[in-house]
């Protein structure tokens, strides 16, 4: 049987420039994966961009990668998934997080915890997902390991566990001192750092060493009573025992055990990845997953181990240019071998697997079989999408599928060139399956295409791929935002629908209330109290189905309505005329004709902002924001920067980016994300409408 405990599925959770990109290509390079480190300034790195890796013909990394690394005399696999740091790919982020069992957050030594590793550091929370900390960039000036550790234990409420701690900073940080072992390292610079020398710890330090080594050991004896024990009679703990502590309060996500290192000067690397084996999960650690048997129709737990039924979640689809779809899939129980037929749960449909292949830097490894705990391609399969669950044709199973919140803005967009127009539809299908959150409608009126995502942002990047990747010239409209509506009074309304044209007639009465939802925040609550069969019960789905369809076209402007409640209470047929369909309709024109009345109301998508920046741009950004309708939630204190948020309607953070970057001359950052729909004031619905 497989051993499962040499396997780690592991993301690196960072801001954007923290260093995640060099770090993974250090990793890969110690790995063996690479020959030769590539500099991400130099362009050729294996995790960089797309369009890179498409003129490799494979597009790797941007899902996982597959690393062997050898520690304890024991050969593991490190797969490492790939989490985009910007939050505007919210949906990326989650997809991504959901199927790790641990995580490395890298931190800037210097610039420390920014806004959006705040946001990620929470995802990674929502998913109970153990972390370890990489301090990066020691060698930067104003690099400070401590200062930021205890930004970590301010911002995220944890307990840091120091398993190291730097020698020197800046120019002079040379190596780490190991405080498990109590010794001091030194990487070798002609090798890249592929190897380095073990010292005793330089004297000077002894005593620094000392001190953190002892609050390390005092902060784990706080869980672990026989540590404490030995603590308090002055014993020695063993190294193996201090390690078990510290894995098992990473686990129970009450510690952050913190490393500290350069990527870029080739420090550290190697006792990170100790310390991914040493400290992170391996899948069998991780609960059952759950799901739904779709034969009982019951929840059903599943156990992470080869022979447990299939189940195996698509996390990623991606179009490659050689071998076609590929679906990226953890598998989560059971195994899954070439030629297999699986079931797709969200078609139904029976689905063949051609190939299985791992990730490895720039090439695949062909695989017979994936088990319970794997990452891996597959490859064959059809009308696959992110979120789909595959289990065996015999024990049909779902895992919930990733929740996709609702675009908040569209675009128009077409191709410059009429000849493209064929090879614009395919690549948006293809954009359409790689990413949930994106959607696409065709607005009849003015024939435009509308592409549909989560920010300016998710819509930019999504577009450069159209014309990078697709080699496609867009126009594109500018950003509109996704208003709702809502109704605020419950009136009463009686809709008839009555056709006589010569042979067969159309006729249904309905009787209804109709106002804001009593329990509900989305969707329609509808309650059916006619008595006495006024209405035939097989017509009451369709009366429902006829409001359900009509909401997503409100009254005031179009824009579907968030949620309301339709009490149905009486109602009228006529014997020979009525039908199903005459039921849809009354139900649609009645909604059309009451809602009106029902004094409807326009929301809007309120953002939040966390924005960056130092000190004496403080003024610029709160007057602005005050000026975008903005609210100023708090202003936080970080040395001489300050974090200001803030909630702005969407639909004046537009082109936001730029607005900051000439408030703050280029020296500031935000994070955008999606808190909540309001009520839009009525001098700006007025214009809306
Ligand atoms: P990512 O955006 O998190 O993937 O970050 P990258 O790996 O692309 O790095 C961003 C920039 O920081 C690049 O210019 C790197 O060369 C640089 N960088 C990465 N690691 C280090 C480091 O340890 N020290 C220094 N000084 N620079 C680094």
């Amino acid at each position: 049987m497989k051993e499962y405990r040499k396997l780690r599925n592991i993301g690196i959770i960072a801001h954007v420039d923290a260093g995640k990109t060099t770090t993974t290509e250090r990793v890969l390079y110690y790995t063996g994966n690479i020959h030769k480190p590539g500099n991400i300034d130099d362009g050729n790195t294996v995790t960089d961009s797309d369009r890179q890796e498409a003129t490799r013909g494979i597009t790797i990394s941007s899902a996982a990668i597959s690393a062997l690394w050898s520690y304890e005399n024991d050969a593991y696999q490190i797969n490492i998934i790939d989490t985009p740091g910007h939050i505007d790919f919210a949906i990326e982020v989650e997809r991504s997080l959901r199927i790790l069992d641990g995580a490395v957050a890298l931190f800037c030594a210097s610039s420390g915890v920014e806004p959006q590793s705040e946001t990620v550091w929470g995802q990674s929370d929502r998913y109970r997902i153990p972390k370890i900390c990489f301090i990066n960039k020691m060698d930067r000036i104003g690099a400070d390991f401590f200062k930021v550790m205890h930004q970590m234990e301010r911002e995220f409420n944890i307990i840091t566990l120091p398993v190291q701690i730097p020698i020197g900073d800046a120019d002079d940080f040379v190596g780490i001192i190991d405080l498990i072992d109590q010794k001091a390292l030194y990487w070798n610079a002609e090798d890249y750092g592929r190897t380095w020398t073990t010292m005793e710890i330089p004297e000077d330090l002894k005593p620094l060493a000392l001190t953190w080594r002892e609050a390390l050991i005092e902060r784990v004896s706080n869980h672990d009573d026989d540590i404490m024990k030995k603590y308090l009679e002055n014993q020695e703990i063993e190294e193996s025992q201090l390690k078990q502590a510290i894995r098992g309060m990473t686990l129970k996500r009450t510690a952050v055990p913190v490393l500290c290192g350069s990527s870029y000067r080739n420090i550290g690397v190697q006792p990170l990845l100790d310390a991914v084996i040493d400290y992170l999960p391996s899948p069998q650690d991780i609960e059952d997953v759950e799901g739904i048997n779709l034969l009982t129709h019951e929840e059903e737990n599943r156990k992470p181990v080869r022979e447990e039924q299939l189940s195996a979640f698509i996390f990623k689809v991606i179009a490659d240019n050689y071998v076609g779809k590929l679906a990226m899939a953890r598998v989560y129980s059971g195994c899954v071998q070439t030629g297999d037929s699986l079931l797709n749960s969200r078609t139904g449909d029976k689905n063949r697997v051609s190939r299985i292949v791992r990730i490895r830097a720039d090439k695949y490894s062909e695989l017979s079989e994936a088990s319970a705990g794997d990452i891996v391609a597959l490859i064959g399969l059809k009308d696959v999408k992110t979120g789909d669950t595959l289990s065996s044709l015999g024990s049909p199973f779902t895992l919930e599928s990733i929740e996709v919140a609702d675009p908040v803005l569209s675009l128009a967009i077409e191709p410059k060139s009429r000849n493209d127009e064929k090879h614009f539809g395919e690549a948006l299908a293809k954009l359409l399956d790689e990413d949930p959150s994106l959607r696409m409608s065709f607005d009849e009126q003015t024939g435009q295409t509308l592409l549909h995502g989560m920010g300016e942002l998710h819509l930019d990047v999504r577009l450069d791929r159209l014309r990078e990747d697709f080699g496609i010239e867009i126009n594109q409209g500018d950003p509109r935002v996704t208003y709702r509506e809502l109704l605020q009074e419950t009136v009463t309304h009686t809709e008839v629908f009555k056709k006589q044209s010569g042979g067969h007639g159309q006729f249904a009465q309905i009787t209804f209330t109709i106002g804001p939802a009593l329990e509900t925040e989305k969707g329609l609550e509808f309650v059916n109290t006619t008595r006495g069969g006024v209405v035939p019960k097989e017509f009451i789905p369709n009366v429902e189905k006829g409001f359900l369809q009509a909401m997503k076209n409100g009254v005031l402007a179009g824009y579907p309505v968030e949620s309301m409640r339709v009490e149905l209470t009486d109602g009228k047929i006529h014997k020979e005329d009525s039908s199903n369909l005459d039921f849809e309709i009354v139900a649609g024109n009645g909604f059309r004709n009451a809602a009106l009345l029902a004094k409807p109301f326009l929301l809007e998508p309120i953002m939040k902002a966390d924005i960056d920046c130092p000190e004496e741009y403080l003024g610029n950004i709160t007057s602005d924001i005050n000026k975008k309708r903005g609210l100023i939630v708090g202003i936080k204190e970080n040395g001489s920067k300050r974090k200001v948020i803030a909630e702005v309607p969407l639909l004046e953070t537009f082109g936001y980016i730029s607005t900051l970057r000439t408030l703050t001359s280029g020296r500031g950052s935000v994070a955008l994300e999606m808190l909540r729909y309001a009520q839009v004031p009525s001098h700006i619905a007025d214009q809306i409408v």
